[in-house]
This record gives structure tokens, sequence and C-alpha cells, in this order.
């Protein structure tokens, strides 16, 4: 099983879901993250952000089966927090603090 987070952005979630629907994947979209139980997702990540012209953002491996799809935000913005661990971009130190625990999830 495959988990997309789609960085707290509903909306995203719901294309690359309905996009992953059309392809004849089995996606579940809740809230931003979209679950799909296909492994080879990588390649058509990149379709999807290729065909529906969302150049700002891209998708980055945490790790087999996490993936982040996010919008490419220079850190020099004001405000901006980057996580060390994948290079995810928050708007604060709360969500920061919220998106470091999902990686300590991860590792039980
Ligand atoms: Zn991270």
């Amino acid at each position: 099983m495959i988990v997309i987070d789609c960085a707290y952005d509903n909306k995203i979630a719901l294309e690359l879901g309905s996009y992953l629907t059309d392809k004849g994947f089995s996606a579940k979209t809740e809230g931003s993250k979209v679950t799909v139980n296909d492994t080879d997702i990588e390649q058509i990540l990149g379709y999807f952000l290729k065909e529906t012209n969302l150049q700002e953002y891209s998708v980055r491996k945490m790790d087999s089966t996490n993936f982040v799809l996010a919008k490419e935000v220079p850190i020099e913005d004001f405000g901006f927090q980057r996580c060390e661990m994948c290079g995810y971009v928050v708007s604060s130190e709360e969500e920061l603090m919220v998106h470091r625990r999902a990686h300590g999830i991860q590792l039980l």
C-alpha cells in the first residue's frame, strides 16, 4: 500500500485520486492523503504532474511506501520551515512538529 501525502492540500489530493481512478488504479482519498494499492506509482505521479500542468509541485519519496506531493516553495520565503528529513515545507513551526511526528509513526 502506497500513501501519497498532499501536504494539507485536499484539492490536489482529490485531483490525484480521480486521476488515479481514471487510470484504473484503486485509489482512496482521505483529506489530503491518497492511498493506492499499486506499488509502481512513482512514474504515474510524474505523469500526473505533467498532464495536470502542476509545474510548481514535486513528488518526494520518503520511503518505499510514502510519498509527499507538495508545492516547491523557496525556503527564503518568509515564515516557511523545511523538514530536515525529507525536505517537506510547511508554513509554521506547529505544522513542522505535526509533520515530524509523521516520520516517527512510520518508524514504529
Ligand atoms: Zn519530513
